[in-house]
């Protein structure tokens, strides 16, 4: 008889007959056992369906008692079959019966053979059976003969994926049930909780056909395929889309090093040679790569391991012409997307109504895919490590953005429990939203004003939604963000316009661009900044190149035209500099009037209050401006002369610190003494027991995150200014390093809602 490593070709073909031929799945699957026994040389050939998710179920042998078929279970990792599906690689031995996890099945007479090599089937990257020969010799299977045995494997793996034995997703719900819960840590990027099935972004590849009728034909295809997959990610690399930079370009470096490598075409081509079709040949190819991979102690070739399954079902998806994202697909309405990573524009391909949640597995939180699922209001959790790989279509996902954990197909209990948390988070939602038209008015007849963050058009629709008397903060450099090329100055004029539109007569503070630091833009790429917070950023590159703020200006006063036009500045450190932009500020003003055309009624000029030095010229600058809006994120940071952006020190100092406070304080009492209106716009007023603590200090104007206006309206209404001011009063001259306990202990204790 001939061995199979003497015709891997041979064998392909007769499998082929054998898979193409009449009868039922089990029927061809009988042939099949047959066919490999015969040409293994072996007495048995068995294989094994991984049935719900946790069960090897024997479905078809040669060798083995034929009344042991559906009865003969085992567990993944029970056993050497069970071994075999949970290291997802083959098992080659001599004694099978001395190995440790050797389990006697006394229904399947196997007893009197030795020698056992398993391999598992595969299907899209996933362990759905094993595959078995077994010999009553001790015998050694060579490593021609477990190629083989694999790519076989492989082509039986098409009975699975057909459904025609059984139902891949069986499970009581129809979904995946896994024998236990993958839980995966990320970060979250915007909050929130959802429970909604799993859409891959990029859809995986299941290979259909793995025999070829035609290898020079495979051989084409597959080079079409390469060279446009070449081509994809040439033009990835090359567009100025934002999403490619930084983390992303590295990735694409390293996928276009694979996709030029000779040795993988060859590996695919080599196998399209034994009779596979492409699609089968790089499922195989990249098999291998894993399973050695996954082998390798070096760290960063098992990080890349990723990668190359990313690109090989990249190739795939050329091969089989399958190029679209899911969003073109028909969503449950429940989808919870899953990403290796996104931009802002691919997620707003989707569907808005049945996009419930979003997983990353790259990103990060001040990319424009999470400024855009925070406007969105939708739960996104990034930097989550294997979920992709992990994640199925369609199966049960949670994610809790609040913790930044996603649970993939979760038990009853944990389900329950969220559930309970989404009931009780809608329930508050609604009393929030009841509180729409009410005035933020404290029980002893304070009222303070309440406006909204806002950065995107989507934002804008925050103001409606939570009855916030306005914009307070509206950051422009979110559209300089999302472009990449400096947007013209109609698309400004476009795009202030229909933000002043969709305010109605509500007032917008526009603030000019904040770029530089942390906040790139892809037109005005500069070398890379030691301490880019402290770097040259917002209004220091506007007072270097003034032509940008100019033009900004320009747009905003066309916009604008026949209303009045709110302004203010960012990072300004001292008055000289204020008094510098309000010279261009005049100066495009009386250009705008010199050529007759319609300006602003009024134009109302602001400082931004980021850098303390500020605060020590506040008697000479009040006079001069017409508001001033606190940027509590910058100014903490540079107070307490800690980086906001370091995890490390995310717990170290407090905004609600007696130093804090009284700073905030100082700048408050003094705008009083002047008359000017004062607004905090940082994130600081967006937790309700922030917001009670700074207006216990004086404020009266806050602006937060669209979501905070319900939570801290809430607060406001249930608190009596008197008694907070006289705690207050009493505490600013303590001496603890933070204030918030005490804070929510006086809520508690008054009944204030925090
Ligand atoms: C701030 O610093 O508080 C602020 C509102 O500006 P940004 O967060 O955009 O830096
Ligand atoms: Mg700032």
């Amino acid at each position: 008889m001939k061995s199979l490593s003497s015709g891997p070709r041979l064998l392909l073909k007769h499998l082929h007959d054998i898979m193409a031929g009449k009868g039922d799945a089990e029927a061809r699957l009988n042939g099949v056992v047959h066919l490999i026994a015969n040409n293994m040389v072996a007495e048995v050939c068995s294989v094994y369906f991984l049935r719900g998710g946790e069960v090897l179920e024997l479905f078809a042998t040669q060798g083995l008692k034929a009344s042991a078929v559906h009865k003969t279970r085992l567990r993944v990792g029970e056993g050497l079959v069970g071994q075999v599906a949970a290291q997802a690689s083959p098992l080659n031995l001599a004694d099978a019966q001395s190995h440790p996890k050797y389990v006697y099945r006394p229904e399947t007479g196997e007893e009197i053979y030795h020698s056992f090599l398993g391999v598992p089937i595969i299907r899209a990257g996933r362990v759905v059976g094993v595959l078995v020969v077994q010999n009553e010799t001790l015998r050694n299977y060579t490593d021609e003969e477990i190629e083989a045995l694999q790519t076989v494997a492989m082509v039986v793996a098409e009975l699975v994926g057909n459904g025609e034995l059984f139902d891949p997703l069986e499970s009581p719900e129809g979904t995946l049930e896994r024998a236990a819960t993958p839980r995966f840590e990320g970060t979250t990027f915007a909050e929130g909780l959802a429970i909604g099935l799993a859409v891959l972004h990029e859809p995986r590849v299941f290979v259909e056909h793995h025999l070829a009728d035609n290898i020079g034909v495979e051989l084409e295809r597959l080079t079409t395929a390469l060279q446009d997959l070449r081509q994809q990610i040439d033009q990835m690399m090359a567009a100025d889309d934002l999403r490619h930079q930084g983390e992303h370009r590295e990735i694409l470096t390293v996928y276009k090093m694979f996709a030029e490598d000779k040795g993988w075409r060859e590996k695919i081509s080599d196998a399209i040679a034994t009779g596979l079709t492409a699609e089968a040949a790089v499922e195989k190819v990249q098999w291998e790569n894993r399973t050695r991979m996954l082998k390798t102690a070096d760290p960063y070739l098992r990080e890349r391991l990723s990668d190359l399954d990313d690109l090989s079902n990249r190739l795939l998806r050329h091969l089989t012409g399958r190029l679209q994202t899911a969003a073109s697909a028909n969503l449950p309405e429940n989808t919870i997307l899953v990403a290796r990573s996104m931009g802002p524009a691919e997620l707003l391909d989707y569907d808005r109504t049945k996009l419930k949640g979003v997983i990353l597995q790259d990103g990060s939180p001040v990319a424009h895919v999470a400024i855009i699922a925070r406007a969105l209001g939708i739960p996104m959790i990034g930097k989550v490590e294997g979920a992709l790989q992990s994640a199925e279509d369609g199966e049960k996902v949670i994610v809790d953005g609040d913790e930044g954990i996603v649970y993939l197909s979760p038990p009853p209990e944990v389900l329950f429990t969220y559930h309970e948390s989404i009931g009780a988070r809608a329930e508050q939602l609604a009393k929030y939203q009841a509180l729409r038209d009410q005035p933020a008015v404290t029980k002893d007849g304070v009222e303070i004003d309440l406006f909204i963050n806002a950065g995107l058009s989507i934002d804008m629709e925050g103001l409606d939604q939570t009855g916030a008397k306005g914009v307070g903060l509206f950051r422009t450099e979110f559209q300089f963000m999302v472009s990449s090329t400096l947007p013209k100055i109609e698309e400004q004029v476009a795009f202030y316009k229909s933000v002043l539109a969709a305010a109605g007569d509500k007032p917008v503070v526009f603030r000019t661009l904040d770029v530089g630091g942390d906040k790139q833009v892809a037109f005005l790429q500069e070398e890379d900044e030691p301490n880019p917070a402290m770097g040259w950023r917002a209004i220091r590159i506007a007072l270097d190149r003034p032509a940008l703020l100019r033009y900004q200006l320009r747009a905003l006063y066309q916009a604008s035209a026949g209303r009045e036009l709110q302004v203010m500045f960012p990072m300004i450190s001292d008055v000289a500099e204020f008094k510098a932009v309000r010279e261009i500020v005049y100066k495009e003003k009386a250009r705008l009037e010199g050529l007759g055309k319609e300006a602003p009624t009024d134009i109302k000029v602001g400082t931004m209050l980021e850098v303390p030095a500020l605060i020590w010229q506040l008697d000479s600058l009040l006079p001069l401006v017409d508001f001033v809006s606190i940027g509590s994120n910058d100014l903490m940071q540079f107070f307490f002369a800690c980086d906001r952006e370091n995890p490390k020190l995310v717990d170290r100092y407090d905004p609600l610190s007696p130093s804090a406070l009284s700073m905030l304080k100082f700048i408050v009492d003094k705008c009083d003494a002047h008359h000017t209106p004062v607004t905090l716009c940082g994130e600081l007023g967006s937790k309700a027991v922030a917001a009670m603590a700074v207006i216990g200090v004086g404020m009266r104007r806050l602006s937060v995150t669209p979501a905070s206006v319900g939570p801290v309206k809430m607060m406001i209404r249930s608190l009596n200014l008197n008694e907070l001011q006289q705690f207050v009063n009493q505490s600013l001259s303590r001496t603890d390093k933070s204030l918030r306990g005490s804070f929510v202990a006086f809520a508690h204790d008054h009944g204030v809602k925090i």
